[in-house]
């Protein structure tokens, strides 16, 4: 018995999962398991599968959104890596893999999270010398460019640091449009674009489409113009890809509403019809009990200066049913919420409607969520269709599963919490109330509240995104230490928030920061949100001490003194930023975020970052998506679909380059 038990132990040891596929500059990629993939019908795995295509498909388009160039020096950089003959123990060499894999990392040329352009680390000779070397058929030219044009230009775009500096300028007072390097407005300033969208706004619309949302905006014979996103228009070729396997996915859908919402959203993608994107996006929210979900558009809206043009993106996935219990309870008491937080009365909900929460197992990445990607989603975005309709929540699981699996035992707690107290703390409780703020932020929080009549959604302008996030991290920082969670049984340790609370605070005031580069201020809306957070109820606690910074050992620690005070300032600033959203008091916003969330104090941060070098994390990770492959017989009928986890970086980035790729002629 003793020899059987060994067996299957040591079986269960090497076939352990290996998270770990590459590690480069400040990335870490990790692959992710879909655990109950194999328990899908048939039907629904057949579903996940083409949904899955029409996923991969719009990779190219991201690439383009976020600069004009990418598509061409992501092509040129694979070509001299799959020509290269040189010697590959070689600097320059190295520097070129390492920059091609951030290239594919980030989209583009410009970092995924900073937005800076990425500094190459091998000389502009090395690149002109590989890019001669080539056969010609492997030269990605531009209609009517030689070879030499496309060095030049290249070399410019890649090499000078001043030229295209910034994907998204955020910098007050600048032209943000101008001083953008993505690709989403062309020929025209800040101004120009904001009257033509002044111009044709209905201003009393109560259920405005998303202005914007699916377009470039340029100017033709002095006229500034979009260049709508669809079949026949921009991006066409991919997305005539994305409808032809949505239509493929309709004939195995789960039922009549998917099917609906999969015609609204191909009659979106065929027409550009903003207001067809809204009737999906109803259809999409109201089906709430699919097993198999996905989003699959332009969607979030981060990667432009002005918050219009969504970035496309698409997320496969199916629902975890045993961990949607946690957040089955939360929704289900959604009105409770709303009705005892700490906002006045007049900016909450009399009515929430429809808050559907769900944890989720991804099955595929793609566009703006691979391979860097979020841990929640919450959509739809229009402010009334979430008002009207419902929206949906969801928690990705899987993918904070392995985020976990890497991270425990990496040294970060053991490193910057104040004791073993906090530690401990951390290590008993973190993982379920992540996981509860989590559910928390993005199904109450994003949804909670709502805008005095005649409220511009838009009025909180360039700091509209950190304020949300603000106020959805507030929600679910306030109602985690409720006895709520106690009575509804989703803690059964009053201390569990506690943990929540510290690393909050920790990461808010210390360590996020280690994704900084010293002498730079923080920009990224999430970051921005954590930053104001954590200084505004340092600032505001001081008075009590609720919040203390120790110094011991030459090293800086957070302490937290009252972790119920805590609360209460959050339920304060909760209050204050519910009021600024509702009543979209712009200045009162923008001086929140101006005196909390920007600044960093340069002798702290140098020091956060000495001590995180020596911990060797990569501040950043990201994912490569399992493979799928369809199984057919001998009449082409699929009859099954296989997942595997073999594939690395490289690979998987080289075969979506060379098999979905309909954007690029070469
Ligand atoms: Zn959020």
């Amino acid at each position: 018995m003793a020899a059987v038990s060994l067996n299957s132990c040591m079986t269960q040891e090497t076939e352990k999962f290996d998270y770990n596929v590459d590690r480069f500059a400040d990335i870490q990629v990790l692959r992710y398991q879909v655990p109950g993939f194999e328990q899908l019908t048939l039907n629904q795995k057949i579903y996940v599968y083409y949904l899955t295509e029409a996923a991969i498909y719009g990779r190219d388009i991201l690439f383009d959104q976020h600069g004009k160039y990418n598509l061409q020096i992501r092509k040129l950089l694979e070509n001299i890596y799959q020509n290269y003959s040189g010697d590959k123990n070689s600097a320059d060499y190295a520097a070129m893999v390492k920059y091609m894999k951030q290239v594919w990392f980030a989209n583009g040329i410009h970092h995924h999270y900073s937005t800076d352009k990425f500094v190459p680390e091998f000389s502009q000779e090395f690149f002109a010398e590989q890019v001669k070397a080539l056969p010609a058929d492997k030269l990605p030219l531009n209609e009517g460019e030689t070879a030499e044009q496309m060095i030049e230009t290249l070399s410019m775009v890649i090499f000078d640091p001043a030229y295209m500096q910034k994907r998204v300028n955020q910098a007050d007072g600048q032209d943000l449009v101008l001083t953008s390097a993505n690709n989403l407005y062309e020929g025209v300033t800040q101004k120009e674009v904001e009257d033509y969208y002044r111009s044709i706004k209905d201003v009393n619309d109560s259920t405005p489409i998303s202005y914007g949302l699916n377009a470039k905006v340029i100017k033709v014979d002095g006229k500034v113009q979009e260049q709508q996103y669809k079949i026949g228009g921009l991006y066409g070729a991919a997305i005539e890809k994305i409808v032809y396997y949505l239509n493929k996915a309709k004939e195995y859908a789960e039922s009549d509403k998917q099917k609906a919402y999969i015609t609204a959203l191909v009659d979106y993608y065929t027409t550009g019809d903003l207001r067809k994107f809204d009737e999906y996006s109803i259809l999409w929210a109201e089906d709430t009990d699919c097993t198999v979900d996905f989003v699959n558009g332009f969607i979030e809206s981060y990667d432009d200066p002005l918050g219009m043009t969504g970035a496309w993106e698409s997320i496969v996935n199916f629902k975890n049913v045993e961990a949607s219990n946690r957040t089955h309870i939360i929704s289900a008491n959604a009105q409770w919420f709303e009705d005892n937080s700490p906002v006045d009365p007049r900016f909450k909900k009399k009515e929430v409607k429809g808050v559907s929460a769900k944890v989720i197992t991804a099955a595929i990445l793609a566009g703006d969520a691979y391979p860097a990607t979020p841990i929640g989603i919450n959509l739809p975005n229009a402010d009334w269709i979430r008002a009207q309709h419902g929206s949906k929540s969801v928690t990705i699981e899987n993918i904070t599963d392995a985020y976990d699996e890497v991270a425990a035992g990496n040294g970060l707690n053991d490193e910057f919490a104040f004791s073993k107290e906090e530690c401990e703390l951390m290590e008993k409780y973190l993982t379920l109330a992540d996981k509860l703020h989590t559910d928390l932020h993005e199904c109450l929080g994003h949804g909670s509240g709502q805008l005095l009549p005649g409220v511009d959604p838009n009025a909180l302008g360039e700091h509209g995104s950190t304020l949300e996030e603000t106020r959805a991290d507030l929600f679910a920082l306030y109602y985690m230490a409720d006895k709520k969670m106690l009575e509804l049984g989703i803690f059964e340790h009053p201390d569990t928030y506690m943990a929540e609370y510290y690393k909050y605070i920790m990461n808010g005031l210390m360590t996020q920061n280690t994704r900084i580069e010293l002498g730079k201020d923080i920009e990224e809306s999430h970051m921005r949100n954590r930053k104001l957070i954590s200084e505004w109820a340092y600032v505001n606690g001081k008075a009590d001490n609720v919040i203390e910074y120790v110094k011991r050992d030459g090293k800086t620690y957070i302490r937290i003194n009252d972790y119920e005070k805590l609360r209460e300032l959050f339920g304060k600033l909760l209050a204050e930023i519910q009021r600024i959203k509702s009543e979209g008091d712009y200045a009162a916003g923008k001086k929140l975020v101006e005196d909390y969330a920007v600044r960093l104090d340069r002798t702290l941060h140098k020091e956060i970052l000495d001590r995180y070098a020596k911990l060797d994390i990569a501040p950043y990770k990201g994912f490569v998506n399992p493979v799928y492959e369809a199984v057919t017989d001998k009449d082409g009928n699929i009859t099954d679909v296989k997942i595997s986890y073999k594939e690395n970086y490289i690979d998987q980035m080289l075969r979506y380059s060379r098999d979905y790729s309909p954007l690029t002629k070469w």
